[in-house]
């Protein structure tokens, strides 16, 4: 079987071929880039998406060297995420699926992330930390659904990194270039609001005060401190989930995962809790179709999950421990 996966829930735009042994015959995705020290908007994002999306399906099925009739499914990506951007593919997922007759299956997006990285790396029942834009979540597979272990209070590791970086003037997404400069640092940590409460994590304070420092330190300074103080945070609440549910794998998803010092503090912790430590290879890391792809292929051939064109909806919030999970046990 093989699925072509449709994403668009905020900044990229991803056609992903994926077959049912794993295989990832194509990925291809184009970006929607703010203007420097902008957020993403998105209305102008999902223009971004209506103009690229001809041509990047056009080019994810020449990759894979198939045609729209050789596609078995469509996955789609149907929330959580930015309404304007969600709508543009779902558009073409529905258009698609009615066209040429092919089953059609939502995917929520933040499960694409989680089975991808399971599936690349191996790790089958592992303790999740998935970061990225839109979400800071510790889970674990439990009673058919992923469950929340600890979580943001306020705003995520990625929202805490690329607000911080546009207020001192770089381009978003901004971790990288803050992980750059943090190593330039030569270790002066500066004092920031370290906040944990029970397992869950808050980051809001830490912005402030992390853009006040800016004011009169050296930037690589900052960066480091904040990176070391966040990181900290999060390396803390997964060696405590680890410790209480113990699990014996953990793997780290979302784009925040290309970041190496997190990996680094997080396999100490792992370490420490004899767990083995995964991180989804840095390439699929941030958005892409094939995380839909995958994932609609596990929903369809465990559940046969489908819905029909007039059906096919999005949903800017659907969290992810409120959905059942048919492939797992
Ligand atoms: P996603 O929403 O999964 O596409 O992830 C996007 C987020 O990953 C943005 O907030 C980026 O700033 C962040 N990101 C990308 N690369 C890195 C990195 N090397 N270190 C920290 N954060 C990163
Ligand atoms: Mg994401």
């Amino acid at each position: 079987m093989i699925c072509l996966g449709i994403e668009s829930t905020a900044h990229t735009f991803g056609c992903s071929v994926v077959d049912s042994a794993g295989k990832i015959l194509s990925d291809a995705r184009d970006v929607y880039r703010a203007p420097e020290g902008k957020g993403i908007h998105p209305r102008e994002a999902s223009r971004h998406h209506i103009d690229v999306s001809s041509e990047t399906l056009k080019q994810s099925l020449d990759l894979a060297g198939v045609s729209m009739k050789e596609i078995d499914i469509i996955g789609y990506s149907a929330g959580p995420g930015l309404g304007p951007c969600l709508r543009v593919g779902a558009v073409v997922a529905r258009t698609l699926s009615g066209f040429y007759r092919k089953p059609l299956v939502p995917v929520n997006h933040a499960l694409g992330h989680i089975e991808l990285g399971a599936m690349l790396t191996g790790a089958t029942d592992p303790l999740v930390l998935l970061v990225s834009g839109g979400h800071t979540m510790m889970l674990v597979f439990s009673q058919q659904r992923w469950r929340v272990f600890g979580e943001t209070l306020d705003i995520t590791i990625g929202q805490l990194l690329d607000q911080f970086g546009r207020a001192v003037g770089f381009a978003s997404p901004c971790g990288g270039r803050i992980e750059q400069l943090a190593g330039q640092s030569s270790g002066n940590y500066i004092q920031l609001p370290y906040i944990v409460k029970g397992n869950d994590v808050s980051f809001s304070g830490l912005l402030t005060a992390a853009k006040r420092l800016a004011e009169n330190n050296k930037l690589e300074d900052v960066c480091y401190s904040l990176q070391e103080t966040s990181f900290a945070m999060l390396a803390e609440v997964v060696e405590r989930a680890l410790s209480f549910t113990g699990r014996k794998e953990m793997i780290i998803v979302g784009g925040v995962s290309a970041n190496r010092r997190l990996s680094q503090m997080l396999e100490a912790a792992c370490e420490r809790q004899n767990s083995r430590f995964y991180t989804c290879p840095i390439k699929y890391s941030g958005d892409n179709g094939a995380q839909i792809a995958w994932t609609a292929i596990l929903d369809y051939q465990a559940t046969g999950k489908n819905v029909q064109v007039q059906d096919a909806h999005v949903r800017q919030s659907w969290r992810l421990d409120t959905v059942d999970i048919g492939w797992r046990s």
